[in-house]
């Protein structure tokens, strides 16, 4: 095993002053086990971390690393820019280049407006969608998440169309009681809820490229039925792209499928590292916000000049490099040499573009109930060892893989190379 003294002690530090000596949950390794290796810095596609070991990073900060870490061009951009300031509480020219510029990629999008993170997006999207339509349920999936929002923080409730319950602390039945939850790819369930509440439903929100539990790659006609019930019965679809927009191509999911969404969701990469959602669609809808309109969402850091600066500088060397043919061309690489390397393993390797899913068993799964949990102990058991031969995957079996152009061939075989003889031992 490897020793990391300086992380076993920022950890220990960590622990007595941050609830579980992390800010982000899933950071303390719980579901793989063993302490987390303190991150020094980033370059590239690897991580370096407080006690100088190296590793290639599979996880990218669990999706905006696009380029990889501390691009020079992100970098100097970033530099430049705070070097005239970090925040003004005032419009900047950056905040309308990357307006125009998303706007300009993303047909559906006539109007974006820019938050924070990815959570705040989601939030003030369905805020949005209930002020637009004047109703107060919404409609979500088991196995897609959202970010940590009140209403969002549902899980199923027993038996079909019934109403959610809360899956957090803190957060009241009443809230989740607005929350309906679906399966994925099941139509029936979907419509049922129509039937029973249609004149009540807001919205409908689905990652289009569920990513959060596993990768759900859903059927096209099943994203299609969405669309199509939604418009039938008055209410929003939403795209919720805080993973897939921007990673999967010009447009996302949307583009991807052929398929209009009332509103969509940015997070992660369209950052470029720094603190970036946005969220956006048709003027109509959009201008239902403050000032404009009656539903009121805010940001004092919305909008930050330096993170503008970075995703902006992120989406140009990607348009620049021709970056998700390659990103394309790299996923498939890794896809191919996973395969080659796990041999006689049982395994199913899913991919969309440079989102890559590891999952120890045969049949590709479509909805959250059919992961089988040895499939995620295996990948779960797994972890530390493949850590500890200078590999950095996502710390949990649900959690996708990310390839960034930083990512070399070379790399990817010798990551597939120690994943498949990991596998191959247990
Ligand atoms: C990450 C994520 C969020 C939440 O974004 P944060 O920036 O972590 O708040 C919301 N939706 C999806 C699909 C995500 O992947």
């Amino acid at each position: 095993m490897t020793d990391r003294p300086h992380s076993d002690k920022l950890y220990d530090r960590a622990t007595r002053v941050i609830p579980g000596g992390v800010n982000s949950p899933v950071r303390a390794f719980g579901a793989v086990g063993g302490r987390p290796p303190f991150i020094d810095r980033g370059l590239g596609a690897e991580l370096i971390d407080s006690d100088g070991h190296r590793y290639i990073d599979f996880c990218c900060s669990w999706g905006p690393l696009i380029l990889g870490h501390a691009h020079p061009k992100v970098l100097k951009t970033i530099q430049a820019t705070a070097a005239r300031g970090c925040s003004f509480g005032a419009t900047t020219a950056l905040e309308v280049e990357l307006a125009e510029f998303v706007t300009g990629k993303v047909g559906p999008l006539e109007k974006v407006r820019f938050v924070s993170s990815g959570t705040e997006a989601v939030m003030s999207a369905v805020r949005l969608a209930r002020g637009f339509t004047g109703r107060d349920k919404i409609i979500k999936f088991n196995g897609c998440y959202h970010g940590h929002s009140d209403y969002l923080l549902v899980k199923a409730g027993s038996g079909l169309a019934t109403f959610g319950e809360p899956s957090s602390g803190g957060v009241p039945a009443s809230f989740a009681a607005e929350t309906l939850v679906a399966d994925l790819d099941d139509q029936e369930g979907v419509e049922k809820y129509f039937e029973k509440y249609g004149d009540d439903i807001a919205c409908v929100i689905i990652e289009p490229i569920p990513a959060n539990n596993g990768l759900l790659l859903q059927r096209p006609e099943f994203l299609h039925f969405l669309r199509e019930i939604t418009a039938k019965h008055g209410a929003l679809l939403i795209f919720d792209e805080v993973i897939s927009g921007f990673r999967v191509g010009w447009g996302g999911a949307a583009k991807l499928y052929g398929i209009t969404p009332d509103l969509m969701t940015f997070g992660k990469v369209i950052g470029g590292g720094m603190p970036v959602g946005g969220f956006g669609g048709r003027a109509e809808i959009m201008d239902k916000l403050a000032p404009m309109g009656t539903v009121y969402q805010a940001g004092t850091l919305s909008g930050n000049p330096v993170a503008m600066a970075a995703g902006l500088a992120t989406l140009k060397v990607l348009e620049k490099e021709d970056g998700y043919n390659r990103l394309e061309e790299l996923g498939a690489y890794f896809e191919n040499a996973l395969k080659e390397n796990l041999g006689e393993v049982q395994g199913t390797i899913v991919r969309q573009g440079s989102i890559i899913w590891l999952i120890y068993q045969k049949e590709m799964p479509r909805r959250a109930d059919q992961i089988e949990g040895a499939a995620i102990d295996l990948y779960n058991r797994h972890h530390r060892a493949i850590l500890d031969q200078g590999i950095y995957l996502p710390p949990s079996g649900y959690e996708v893989m990310f390839v960034s152009l930083a990512h070399t061939t070379d790399m990817l075989d010798r990551a597939a190379g120690i994943i498949g003889k990991t596998a191959q031992s247990l």
